[in-house]
């Protein structure tokens, strides 16, 4: 199934370029009082999600995925686990290249370890990305993006699917520099997911999905999740031996080769097999930011 978040946060079933609106199925998710829990009730309730929405014998008429404003398909992302480095070419032009290696991390991923990006910075396709210093270079990466399911710990590698509740596509957007990488790659808008979750039962293998982007309708990057060092079972397996992982959780698998720059009114267009593509628009924040208080 493909559940997207569409317009003010309603919950769509995505099908053949056709959103109906099934936000009716959130209705029965459990009440609570504050403090609320950390994670997605979306994603944490799945399973009845889905139950609800097959048991409804027709659908109201569905909207043209064209005519809605696509959102960050997980709701309340309690955190974003990235890894760096973790395809051969890309370290390979990481080396190449001092701006991209200015803060000088291992590139080894072993060595490296996994890093986390603030929920803030995260977007959807809809809501494009706002490059906050124009004046510094910003770049585009394009990753397959594993979202949790289920409260885990210490997660073997042979049952690491299984706290899987979906996969989408995810824009690791980073502001190149000296700073710590956490603090380049949290601003607003820097962490983009959509078009929508594709739920685990329809990727059969993870570690074969063909990832692309384009940037105004170039060919950037191009590459298959075959070719990650860490595997999706490896890095559920590392990231849960370091942090309990919770339903919403996002772990970004890492970008392939051909990382470049953007600027205010770029388009990218990015697409991975199975999960759909997704075009975002970017900005310049002082030229056409909004701020919502
Ligand atoms: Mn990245």
């Amino acid at each position: 199934m493909k559940l997207c978040r569409f317009n003010d946060g309603r919950l769509g079933l995505v099908r053949e370029g056709v959103v109906f609106d099934v936000s009716f199925a959130t209705e029965s998710l459990p009440q609570h009082r504050w403090p609320f829990p950390a994670s997605d009730a979306v994603i944490e309730n799945l399973g009845r999600i889905i139950a609800e929405i097959e048991s409804v014998p027709a659908l109201a008429r569905g909207i043209p995925l064209t005519e809605v404003s696509l959102r960050s398909c997980v709701g309340n992302v309690p955190k974003i686990v990235a890894a760096p480095v973790n395809y051969h070419a890309h370290v390979d032009e990481v080396i190449a290249d001092p701006a991209m290696h200015a803060h000088r991390h291992s590139l080894k991923i072993g060595e490296a370890g996994l890093f986390l990006k603030a929920p803030s910075s995260l977007v959807g396709p809809g809501d494009g990305i706002r490059v906050s210093f124009p004046e510094r270079r910003t770049d585009h990466e394009v990753e397959l993006v594993v979202v949790i399911g289920t409260t885990c710990k210490d997660v073997p590698e042979g049952d690491a699917l299984d706290v899987v509740a979906g996969y989408c596509i995810g824009l690791d957007i980073t502001l190149r520099g000296v700073e710590d990488r956490s603090f380049r790659k949290s601003l607003d808008t820097y962490t983009v997911l959509g078009p929508w979750l594709t739920t685990r039962d329809e990727i059969s293998d993870p570690d074969a999905l063909s990832l692309e982007l384009s940037v105004n309708g170039e060919p950037r990057q191009s590459a298959s999740t075959s070719q990650l060092i860490f595997d999706v079972r490896k890095l559920i397996s590392w990231a849960s031996s370091w942090y309990t992982l919770y339903p919403g959780d996002v772990l970004m698998t890492g970008t392939p080769q051909g990382v470049g720059p953007i600027v205010g009114g770029d388009r990218i267009d990015a697409t991975i097999t199975g999960l759909g593509s997704m075009t975002v628009a970017v900005r310049d924040h002082t030229a056409g930011g909004v701020v919502r208080l």
